[in-house]
């Protein structure tokens, strides 16, 4: 069964389940950064709930963007006077843009976690 708190499951990518099977094919560096296993490999739980299941991870993704934009647009105005837009720009761009692959692997960790209990729901009504 769970050998760790779900907190420290969703942040080493790990089954909402059974807390043991990876999420993810690759590691945040590697070149399948985004890929999701279809199944888990100790539970069997499947990741993906239905056909474009993992679009609603835009919202997500959105949200932590637009969080990560007013962050930086608060901290840039606190540190400088009043900066120029090509700076907040600059630094806006240079620091979401590497951030990217991490942002896509939480949005759809976050989707999968928010989605979990729903499944147990949809399992149990089923019978
Ligand atoms: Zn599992």
């Amino acid at each position: 069964m769970a050998n760790s708190s779900g907190f420290s499951a969703f942040l080493k990518g790990r089954c909402p389940q059974c807390r043991t099977g990876s999420i993810f094919k690759g590691g945040l560096f590697s070149r399948n950064f985004k890929d999701v296993h279809e199944r888990c490999g100790h539970c069997n739980v499947k990741y993906e709930q239905e056909p474009g299941f993992f679009w609603g991870a835009m919202y997500f993704s959105y949200a932590l963007i637009v969080g990560l934009l007013i962050f930086l647009s608060v901290l840039m105005f606190s540190l400088y006077d009043d900066p120029s837009l090509l700076l907040l720009c600059v630094v806006i761009i240079g620091v979401s843009l590497p951030l990217t692959p991490f942002l896509m692997r939480l949005s759809r960790l976050l989707l999968i976690y928010v989605a979990a209990p729903y499944r147990k729901f949809k399992k149990e009504l089923q019978g």
